[in-house]
């Protein structure tokens, strides 16, 4: 099959969350197995121009309606890891993507409801007739509302859309300015609860709406997620149209890339090991006490970590409560994590200068991929106490890693996090980690205690379970089959 995919997102060279990872990783495994597939992205001022190869312009003189004129574009190929992708340049000067961010302008919506457009146009004018496109979140929401409502009448009339929602937090609801921008134009017509209304807020449009009303398949990252989606409002105001819609609708488990989350052949940490020989963890652990200036007299203490986005979805204040907690019972405590909103990220700065001379505990304020890594390899345990979340791939690169994850049991957690000691539905010996529901400080300590307590008093039970979670199979193996199942089903 022939597959497009269109995002803002790509890892490495555009990467902000876990869309970033799905995106390249899903691509690769689809390669893998045949397919011809290629991406689509905004061609980003602060890409990590260090990860393409053979930059080199494809398409000099792509003409984008916009508005009651045209934004001229130039449409750059390269390889990003062995993946193919075109990177889309607008020349105007609202500057769309040489901002020196990925988001958080407060035109957003026009920046990527403009890049949508200019990846159809490109579609079509360059012949290009993929039998799927898959789109991602509310950045591209507009792509299957333009392709059937416009393109499908310029040439691009066999396409089929798979759209995969990773986060139901930022749908883009904007006003009914953007139909004028795109050239769709007829208000009245998408207006409408039926098509891009949005459900709760009637001057407004909608674009994950869009992307699900007119997308020929809806998935989220996990089945609990779908489930979630459906009968909780996790969907912030979606609920209805994902009803209405619901048999386009499923839920499909992210994976990670096996061959970059590998601890047997990762060389970006300096300790290779396997379950096999998950002795050699512990000189990843001294070598990150010894970056971070950790107190390393006592060898055996363990090492709790939280790698994330320091934001409300996190759990920020079970994130913060998980520090002191792990300190009180004699732990270390890394933190790395990146905020964006100003209170949270002063929070932390404050708690990183309050910290700064505690051997015990680390607090690193950025986005450090290659310090991830050596987190992920050197610490114990890995807390994980969101208050959402679509699938989450940090409990899966710490599976991977053998570090054992405490989650809240919430979204891909549930799907993917078997509690030790309570799990109803798993054997013991399929069980990899430990979970916790509520979201009071006590239930965080519970699961906490639980997995201290069998560090401290049975290391050789710990390490089973470490070892149980990197027998887990979480690569994209099984997700890329059900996907290709899903383009399958839709293709013309
Ligand atoms: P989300 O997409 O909601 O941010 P996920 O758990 O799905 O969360 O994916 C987060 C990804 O980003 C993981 O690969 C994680 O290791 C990585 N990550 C998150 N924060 C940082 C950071 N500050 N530095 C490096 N990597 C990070």
């Amino acid at each position: 099959m022939y597959i497009v995919q269109i995002a803002s997102e790509c890892a490495p060279v555009a990467k902000v969350g876990g869309l970033a990872d799905v995106v390249y990783g899903l691509s690769r495994k689809l390669s893998l197995r045949g397919h011809a597939i290629e991406i689509i992205l905004p061609k980003y001022d602060c890409m990590r121009y260090d990860h393409i190869w053979g930059l080199h312009v494809a398409y000099q003189d792509l003409w984008v309606p916009w508005y009651s004129g045209a934004i001229h574009c130039t449409v750059f190929y390269g390889w990003v890891h062995g993946q193919q992708c075109f990177f889309i340049e607008p020349h105007s000067s609202d500057n769309f993507f040489n901002r020196g961010h990925f988001y958080g302008s407060l035109d957003d919506h026009l920046r990527f409801a403009f890049f949508s457009k200019a990846a159809l146009e490109f579609l079509q004018k360059s012949n290009k007739r993929p039998d799927v496109i898959h789109c991602h979140d509310w950045q591209t929401g507009l792509i299957p509302v333009m392709l059937f409502e416009m393109y499908k009448w310029h040439g691009l009339w066999e396409q089929r859309v798979c759209y995969t929602i990773h986060n139901f937090k930022h749908q883009g609801i904007t006003g009914g300015d953007i139909l004028r921008a795109t050239g769709l134009n007829n208000e009245g017509y998408y207006f409408h609860y039926d098509r891009l209304r949005d459900n709760f807020n009637p001057f407004a449009l909608n674009f994950m709406k869009g992307g699900i009303v007119y997308s020929n398949a809806v998935t989220t990252v996990s089945p609990h997620h779908a489930w979630e989606a459906h009968h909780t409002d996790i969907s912030c105001g979606l609920g209805h149209t994902l009803h209405m819609h619901q048999d386009k609708f499923k839920g499909i488990l992210n994976g990670i890339d096996y061959s970059i989350w590998n601890p047997e052949v990762d060389h970006s940490i300096p300790f290779q090991y396997s379950w096999e020989n998950i002795e050699e963890k512990s000189k990843n652990k001294k070598v990150l006490r010894e970056r971070l200036l950790l107190d390393s007299s006592d060898p055996n203490k363990p090492i709790v970590a939280f790698i994330g986005r320091l934001d409300d979805q996190k759990g920020v204040h079970l994130v913060h409560h998980a520090l002191y907690y792990a300190l009180s019972r004699g732990a270390q405590f890394v933190l790395l994590g990146s905020a964006t909103e100003n209170t949270i990220n002063s929070w932390f700065w404050h708690e990183k200068f309050h910290q700064n001379n505690n051997p015990n505990c680390h607090i690193e304020l950025g986005f450090d991929p290659e310090l991830a890594t050596l987190i992920y390899a050197g610490a114990d345990m890995m807390v994980v106490p969101s208050n959402y979340e679509p699938c989450g791939l940090t409990q899966l690169i710490s599976l991977r890693y053998g570090t054992v994850p405490i989650v809240r049991g919430v979204g891909g957690l549930v799907s993917t996090v078997f509690d030790r000691d309570y799990d109803q539905y798993r054997p013991p010996e399929e069980r990899n980690g430990y979970v916790f529901y509520q979201t009071d400080t006590h239930a965080l300590e519970s699961s906490m205690d639980r997995a201290l307590g069998l560090y401290y008093v049975y290391p050789d039970e710990f390490k089973k379970l470490q070892i149980q979670g990197m027998q887990c199979d979480y690569s994209w193996h099984g997700p890329a089959e059900e996907y290709e199942a899903l383009y399958d089903f839709v293709k013309a």
